[in-house]
């Protein structure tokens, strides 16, 4: 039997520089798998054809910006959620990782996974306090991770927008009742001092003029500050943690994780076996950036 050719992908629109096609093309390599990985410009406007017609041809595929609600949407009507937490996929709205199994969708998110993948064991933050800037997409995939998967004993959500930190607190609070969820309005009533774990979900730090989100000042050896921003890789929040002595994770690892949890979904290849391939092609990305 001649060996199967994988065809996967990645959709968006207008789907500007990724970095997916990167890490996934190595992740085939390293796994000694044929295949290709394609990035597929797909309309909003054309989504809902593209979903019925095309997407069955593939054996999976990521979504991107803007399609990530209507992929989940259109799966909440026609497919099904992943394993191992369809629910947690539910409760996250947005779809970034779609397998073809049979021709039927089957949608889920790596993003809390991949947001994860970086502590050392599960179970790093239980019952530790934890504060979340963010309350868009990503921010969601991680606040239902931490909460679920992670137990931390306290989540404080703080967002621009505050009715939007409201309802994700609000959302993720039922998920389990013994963690204290809460949106805060100012986020200089929290006590920064008191958070184990400090996590940037919004873009700021993307333009290298604008001010940490937090004030470094305040951070304390000890704490681990994660900020998802990828570009640049040293935003002024982790620099300036790296100097107070915090334990400081950049971006790049969530962007590798959430790969890495994609491909072994797709393939059966365990993600800790491609991780270091997709690790080495963002690596050479960056330094060639730099
Ligand atoms: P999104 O769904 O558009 O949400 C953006 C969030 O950031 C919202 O909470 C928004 O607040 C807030 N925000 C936007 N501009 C802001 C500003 N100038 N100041 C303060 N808050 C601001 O985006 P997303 O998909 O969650 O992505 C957020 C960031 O994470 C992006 O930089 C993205 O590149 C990065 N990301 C990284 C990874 C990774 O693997 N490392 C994965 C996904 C995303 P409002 O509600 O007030 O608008």
């Amino acid at each position: 039997m001649p060996n199967k050719v994988w065809k996967l992908g990645i959709i968006g629109w207008p789907l500007g520089y990724s970095l997916s096609p990167l890490m996934h093309r190595a992740a085939l390599k390293a796994a000694g798998l044929e295949g290709t990985y394609d990035e597929i410009k797909v309309k909003p406007e054309e989504l809902g054809n593209w979903l019925q017609t095309e997407a069955p041809k593939l054996d999976g595929f990521n979504v991107t910006m803007p399609h990530k609600a209507a992929v989940w949407e259109h799966i909440s009507k026609h497919g099904e959620f992943g394993q191992p937490f369809p629910d947690l996929v539910r409760d996250i709205g947005a779809v970034n990782t779609v397998q073809v199994r049979d021709g039927k969708l089957i949608g889920t998110n790596t993003d809390g996974p991949g947001f994860l993948a970086p502590f050392e064991r599960s179970g790093a933050f239980r019952d530790k306090n934890v504060l979340l800037l963010g309350a868009g997409g990503a921010a969601r995939a991680i606040a239902v991770y931490l909460v679920q998967s992670e137990q931390v004993g306290s989540l404080k959500i703080w967002n621009r927008n505050p009715e939007k930190a409201r309802e994700l607190a609000e959302r993720t609070a039922k998920l389990r009742r013994s963690c204290r969820v809460e949106a805060v309005r100012d986020l200089r009533s929290v006590p920064v001092e008191r958070m184990a774990l400090i996590v940037n979900a919004t873009p700021t730090g993307m333009n290298k003029h604008e001010e940490s989100p937090v004030d470094c000042g305040l951070l304390l050896k000890g704490q681990v500050v994660y900020d998802i921003v990828y570009d640049p890789l040293e935003t002024r929040l982790i620099h300036g943690a790296r100097k107070q002595g915090c334990t400081v994770i950049r971006g790049d690892q969530m962007l590798a994780g959430q790969a890495a949890a994609a491909f072994e979904i797709w393939t059966d290849v365990p993600a800790a076996k491609v991780l270091p391939a997709m690790r080495k092609a963002l690596d050479a990305h960056f330094a060639a950036a730099a």
